[in-house]
């Protein structure tokens, strides 16, 4: 199958109230996992690249990958461009074959936000590339996103009505209590359902949720065990995760915990057995994990048996 608009998969899950995951691939290892990930669950897919995952692997390895993962597994797919900076990058990857792009000028001012996220949104639609936007502020790290937690803030519902309006943007993501890295709360794991909900009836297109790793002790131990050093870590439980999608988040974004399973099963490979040096047998049971991974997050997002 050849790729296909993220919103033709949106569409779907935002009608059924199911979330369909996007995952973040930085290699040929993550994104294979993903396609078998899918392919084993029939779910739909959203796979995602970062503007410096897409320097780390060259945009035509990148796109040459993809493709080869959607032709092989058959899956309805959509390759999105996660935190465009910019409206070059936007614009290259729109040229390059994305589907999807997000457009984040959530650093700007509400007026530079809908400036950019128009602009973008004009060269995007005759190409049938869907246009993801960000407004409000999550805390955190990934990538070259870095706010910090005094300047984070959430969503605010009247804002967003105004935002959609002006800009008919295809998603929007929003601002309720997550943040970017595998540090995501300080205190408890508290998410503003409330708020979601209110979005979601305000606006009347599908909501993303970024920075919603489930960071989860079992994996922080284990890379312990094997020497990670990442104390405090913390994600979001299940159990928010669950009420983010019934109070209507449709897209959810992965990244921090395909990067922990990934390097804690190479952690573990390289200290239980120092005798191997050949690196298939190193990034394969990587490969392996980040499949599983991805596949929980199928179950657990609804998105499973729906392509
Ligand atoms: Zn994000």
């Amino acid at each position: 199958m050849s790729l296909i608009p993220m919103k033709e998969i949106l569409q779907d899950a935002y009608l059924k109230k199911y979330a369909v995951g996007a995952f973040n691939t930085n290699n040929m290892e993550i994104t294979q996992a993903i396609f078998n990930a899918a392919k084993e669950e029939k779910s739909p897919l959203i796979i995602m690249c970062s503007d410096t995952a897409i320097k780390y692997m060259g945009m035509d390895y990148l796109i040459a990958m993809i493709k080869a993962g959607a032709k092989e597994s058959g899956i309805p797919a959509a390759l999105h461009l996660d935190h465009g900076k910019s409206i070059d990058i936007a614009l290259q990857c729109i040229k390059s074959g994305f589907t999807s792009v997000m457009i984040d000028g959530s650093h700007l001012d509400f007026k530079g936000n809908v400036e950019i996220t128009k602009e973008v949104i004009k060269a995007a639609r005759p190409a049938r590339v869907t246009v993801e936007a960000e407004l409000g502020k999550l805390g955190g790290i990934e990538d070259n996103v870095i706010v910090l937690g005094k300047d984070a803030c959430l969503t605010d519902p009247q804002e967003a009505v105004k935002f959609v309006t002006d800009t008919d943007v295809d998603a929007l993501a929003v601002a309720v209590g997550t943040s970017h890295g595998a540090y995501k709360f300080e205190g408890d794991a508290i998410l503003d359902i409330e708020r979601i909900l209110t979005i979601r009836h305000a606006v009347n297109i599908p909501l993303v949720l970024h920075g919603a790793s489930g960071v989860s002790e079992e994996v922080i131990n284990k890379a312990t065990m094997y020497g990670a050093h990442l104390p405090g870590a913390k994600g979001v439980p299940e159990e928010s995760i669950k009420k983010a999608i019934e109070n209507g988040i449709t897209k959810i974004n992965i990244d921090t915990d395909i990067r922990l399973f990934f390097t804690t099963a190479i952690r573990e490979i390289l200290f239980t057995k120092p005798d191997i040096f050949d690196p298939r047998k190193i990034c394969g049971p990587a490969r392996e994990a980040v499949k599983e991974t991805v596949r929980v997050k199928m179950k657990l997002f609804g998105s499973s048996g729906k392509a």
